[in-house]
Parts: C-alpha cells; structure tokens; sequence
C-alpha cells in the first residue's frame, strides 16, 4: 500500500486564497480519480463549510484528533464530490494551540493520525492541509506531516516579507522535525493583471523563486468567492468560470510535479 501524498497549503496571512485553492483543487484530483482527504486545520472551519459540512455536523473534529481521542477516519464526512471527503474543524480548534504546547510528541500528532488512516488500504492517495493564518503548532503540525507545502500568495504590497518568513518556517520545520519536507510551489493568488502592482509583485517574486512559482496564476473571480455560500467547490458551482478554469490549470501542474517526484 503506498502512502498518501500529503500537501499542506499554509501562509501566515489570511485571506490570501488557503481554502479556496484546497477546496478546489482536492476536487480537480477527485475528478480525476484520486481518493481525496481534506483536513481543515482552521478553527474557522471555511474548508469544512464551503465543502457543505454545516456546524451540526461537526460533533467530532479535527480537534478531538489532535488530542488522541479520535482517528480521522471516524470524523472523515462524504462531500457532494465522489471520493473527495473532508475532516472538519471547530472553533475548539483554537485551543488546541495552546493545550498542546507541553503535550509528548505535539508536533507530530497529525502525521501520525495521517499513518493510521493510510494503514489499511482503504486510505486516502491525496491529503490536503487547510491550515490557519499563522505559523503556530497547529501549522508546523501540518507541515511536519506534509510531504510539500503550496503557498498560495496573494499579489500585494508585503507579498514578499511574508514570503520570506513562511520560507524560514519551512526551513525550520525541516531542519527540526521533516527533513524531507518540499515546497511544492507558490501559486499567485487573486491576480489582476490590469492592476501595477500585482505584475510589479508578480516580477518580483519569479525573480526570486524561479521556477517554483506556478505559471498559473489565479484570477479575481466572484465566482470563485460566491461558491462557499452555496456549499459547493467553484469547480461544481461554475466550472466555465474564469476562476475555476484557472485551478484546472493549476492542479495540472501539481499534478506533473507530483509525478516527477
Ligand atoms: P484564506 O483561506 O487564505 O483565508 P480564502 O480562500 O478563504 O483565504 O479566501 C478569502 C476570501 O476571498 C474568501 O471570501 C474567498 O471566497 C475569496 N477568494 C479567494 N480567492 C478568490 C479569487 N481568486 N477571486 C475572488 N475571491 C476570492
Ligand atoms: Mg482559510
């Protein structure tokens, strides 16, 4: 049985695309066949509700597996995608931050739950790790259990300080806790090309990261905003849309780096 593919998707800031850029991609992997786990790591829950998962639903999270007291396949829940399915978070979430700080092995509680879920054959072959707007524990547990980390970045004036501090965190993590930890790559989020600043931060930031900047880069789409109200990935909700039509693109990409790795 091979292991699953683990990405998390993690920038400090929030805002910039995470839940969008999972959500939607975990469907493009779905469609073409994968067995998809989404792990929202986010109290805010938005991976869990825009896949559909209402409050109610949520007696177990993401949370209570953190604490050992429950494994992510009994809180796994079917999304209206086959064979994408999504462990979802609470606002209890929040404290984990905190309960954990002391707790044995802390850093690595989701990757060993990720092992147990993997074990049995009926795994998933892609998990995608919605993570919250900061570097703490809940997302250094993510990137310790991640094969890569995709940075989602959105074109604006501190772009690139923000960058730099996600990169050190990511070197950090690997010289600490996952020495085989990649980036996977940064896709430029919430793009307007007719806007300055966003080609002027787009120069800058394929000057510095070369080839490990997606050439997708994703359009400002309402579309693409308007799908989590009605509980649905964009790629379902407006698949001809210029947002989703993007992400097609860009989980092509993924796809091919993913081969090559
Ligand atoms: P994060 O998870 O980083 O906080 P989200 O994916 O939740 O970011 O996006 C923040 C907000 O912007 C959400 O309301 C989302 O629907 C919207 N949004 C995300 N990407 C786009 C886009 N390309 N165009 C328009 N709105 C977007
Ligand atoms: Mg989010």
């Amino acid at each position: 049985m091979t292991p699953p593919r683990i990405l998390a998707i993690a920038n400090q800031k929030g805002g910039v695309g995470k839940t969008t850029t999972t959500i939607n991609l975990g469907t493009a992997l779905a469609a073409i066949g994968e067995k998809v786990l989404i792990i929202d790591l986010d109290p805010q829950g938005n991976a869990s509700t825009g896949l559909g998962v209402e409050h109610a639903r949520r007696r177990l999270t993401t949370y209570d597996v953190l604490r050992g007291e429950a494994e992510l396949s009994d809180i796994a829940q079917e999304t209206l995608v086959p064979g994408l399915t999504v462990a979802p978070s609470g606002v209890d979430l929040a404290a984990a931050e905190v309960e954990l700080i002391n707790a044995e092995g802390r850093h690595h509680r989701l990757r060993r739950a990720i092992e147990r879920v993997s074990q049995n054959g009926t795994g998933p072959s892609y998990v995608l790790i919605d993570c919250p707007p900061s570097l703490g524990m809940l997302t250094v547990n993510a990137m310790a259990a991640a094969d890569a980390v995709l940075i989602p970045l959105q074109c604006e004036f501190f772009a690139l300080e923000g960058l730099a501090q996600i990169l050190r965190t990511i070197g950090q993590v690997r010289q600490r806790l996952n020495p085989s930890l990649d980036l996977q790559g940064i896709v430029l989020t919430m793009y307007d090309r007719r806007n300055n600043l966003s080609r002027e931060v787009e120069n800058n930031v394929r000057d510095h990261m070369g080839e490990k900047v997606y050439r997708t880069a994703i359009p400002r789409n309402v579309r693409l905003s308007e799908a989590p109200s009605h509980g649905k990935p964009a790629l379902l909700y407006d698949l001809k849309c210029s947002g989703s039509q993007a992400y097609v693109r860009l989980a092509t990409e993924i796809i091919q780096r993913e081969r090559a790795a």
